[in-house]
């Protein structure tokens, strides 16, 4: 039995991480796991985090009880609320379903097994991924039987928005095709389209009447302001493009192990919203059957305190503060200092956790064999491993590289 499984790789961001771990060189730097650190290079428990724990601890009417299918009622209304807009059309003709998932790899997963059972696909059914994307979009797809095809998003001679490539394959797709698009921070490059160009972009999926499948695992993180980073989301919703939106709570809260995310989607009607809402629940049932409590009732309670989430908001202040900073020293560092051949805007002007270089493979992989820096071989950075006390280390070690 078994003989004829094959062996897989390791997954390659995990694989980072484990030789990070194991090289023993002082000055060694992590820029590989999408996790937020401190100015140590530590996890951050979210101040406001450690206060909703200690209200949870205190809290004696609380059990371990079983949750309702679709997850805790005051997170998925409250969550919903945060990502849509308190004052959002969907919201107030109460045609928003929402359900609680497991993170946002879990909302992404139902939201696939959704479409994959019930999307009037024009044709074979398939899912239009930004190239590139998030690795784990393609492995989410197949799994649930949808053919991931690519659509161009990137370009390497910019380092930026391959705006025009984007444009042409929403018009070349056939009617009613899914696009998954990234709320915001795009990840792995880190490159937003502008408001503008999102108008853009929903105009033309409103005419060829394309299906919007949003992805928002950084809220927050990309600008500091959650209103700022649901905007796109938000637009979309205004122009009754009809669309779900994957949430997670891993980053902008720094609950990446309590699996805490929602899977929203907005039917046009409340009847019809119904009706999903009863499909989801027996899709849910089958996978998890409900969804665990702990990390739920944390951001439940940020989320419907105003105080708590007043605080909330300066804790992702800090975070994406801090990310702001390192992107500034570190381009001072290239531009003014090294004066590292080429054009290093795209530091400053790429939003969120990612930043990609623009360095090719072999560059990379020198950074990690000469200098002990972890990071992806396309040369993507996370510059939440960036810090003051490694951040001169990186620069220099980088300028190196690109001098060759
Ligand atoms: N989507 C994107 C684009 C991501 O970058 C991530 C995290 N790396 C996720 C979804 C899901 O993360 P999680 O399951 O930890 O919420």
């Amino acid at each position: 039995l078994w003989q004829d499984v094959p062996l897989a790789p390791p997954d390659s961001i995990f694989k980072l991480t484990a030789a990070y771990k194991a090289d023993t060189y002082d000055k060694k730097v992590n820029l590989g796991v999408g996790a937020y650190r401190d100015d140590d290079n530590k996890p951050w428990i979210l101040p406001v985090v450690k206060k909703a724990t200690q209200i949870l601890l205190n809290d004696e009417t609380l059990d371990h009880e079983y949750l309702p299918i679709t997850g805790l009622p005051e997170f998925t209304a409250a969550a919903a609320k945060l990502i849509l807009g308190a004052d959002s059309p969907a919201i107030k003709e109460g045609r928003t379903v929402s359900v609680q998932t497991i993170s946002g790899t879990g909302a992404n997963h139902l939201g696939a097994l959704f479409l994959s059972r019930f999307y009037k696909f024009n044709g074979a059914p398939k899912i239009y991924l930004s190239n590139p994307t998030w690795a784990n979009h393609h492995a989410i797809f197949k799994n649930v039987g949808i053919e991931p095809v690519e659509y161009p998003y990137y370009d390497p001679k910019t380092i930026g928005l391959d705006y025009t490539g984007f444009i042409g394959a929403l018009q070349e797709a056939p009617a009613r095709s899914v696009f998954l698009l990234h709320a915001c921070a795009h990840n792995p490059t880190g490159v937003d389209p502008t408001q503008e160009q999102w108008k853009a972009i929903a105009n033309v999926i409103a005419e060829k009447k394309h299906y919007a499948f949003f992805d928002c695992a950084y809220q927050g993180f990309a600008s500091g302001d959650l209103d700022k980073d649901a905007w796109a989301v938000r637009y979309f919703v205004e122009q009754g493009i009809p669309l779900l939106v994957c949430q997670s709570f891993a980053k902008n809260a720094g609950l990446y192990g309590e699996r805490v995310g929602a899977l929203h989607v907005a039917p046009p009607n409340k009847e019809t919203a119904e009706r999903v809402k009863s499909q989801l629940s027996v899709l849910q049932r089958s996978e998890i059957s409900n969804p665990p409590s702990h990390g739920a009732r944390l951001v439940s309670l940020i989320l419907n305190d105003p105080q708590l989430f007043g605080e909330w908001k300066r804790d992702i202040e800090t975070m994406a503060g801090r990310i702001i900073d390192m992107r500034n020293v570190l381009y001072k560092l290239l531009t003014e200092e090294l004066k590292t051949p080429g054009n290093w805007d795209h530091i400053i002007n790429q939003i969120g956790m990612f930043s990609f270089t623009g360095i090719n493979p072999e560059q990379s992989k020198a950074l990690t064999e000469k200098a002990h820096i972890y990071l992806t071989a396309n040369g993507r950075i996370s510059m939440a491993g960036l810090n003051s006390h490694n951040v001169r280390y990186f620069a220099e070690s980088l300028d190196k590289v690109v001098r060759g």
